[in-house]
């Protein structure tokens, strides 16, 4: 059986929110029955663990409809960190071990929110990382990249994604 890959199929994802370290308890979805859940609000500590496990599928199915859309490699850049500064990862294969890898980049507690995949089909997708050190979030791009060797042609690898965000959008 062969799966129907057009680019313009719309992207099942409106909005992604993700986190490494805590999960709002929907009791619309109780799929836990468990008091503490319940009372917290919150993934209790034993269930944060079945949390995480559904997180990596979420990012796993998301990279299987990046790699549809023809997302084979990716890097992703911004300003971020504590100064602002602008860097840039190597490119990578679209793998979910490599989404999680940037979704989370910071070795600490994290959040993720991406507020739509309207632009996937343009090449890029602006997510928003908050963390200790900049809880108002910082922005950073997710860039669809050729191969994995157009990186020695990059002009100026830090800004290399905030540069070809800003080309697309010209
Ligand atoms: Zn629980």
């Amino acid at each position: 059986m062969s799966r129907n890959r057009t680019i313009k199929d719309e992207f099942p994802f409106k909005k992604y929110y993700g986190s490494n370290h805590a999960w709002t308890y929907d009791s619309e979805e109780d799929i836990y029955e468990c008091e503490l859940c319940k009372e917290y609000e919150y993934v209790c500590e034993v269930h944060s663990e079945f949390a995480w496990d559904q997180e990596l599928d979420t990012i796993e199915y998301i990279a299987e409809l990046l790699k549809d859309r023809g997302w084979d490699f990716f890097s992703a850049g911004g300003y971020g960190g504590w100064n602002n500064s602008p860097s840039n990862s190597h490119i990578k294969e679209m793998t979910r071990d490599n989404l999680v890898s940037i979704f989370f980049c910071y070795q600490t507690e994290m959040t993720i929110s991406i507020d739509n995949f309207d632009t996937v089909s343009k090449g890029y997708i602006e997510m928003r990382l908050s963390h200790h050190d900049r809880p108002m979030g910082e922005t950073m791009y997710l860039v669809k990249e050729d191969d994995m060797d157009s990186e020695d042609s990059w002009e100026d690898p830090q800004l290399h994604a905030i540069e070809k965000v800003r080309e697309i959008n010209s």
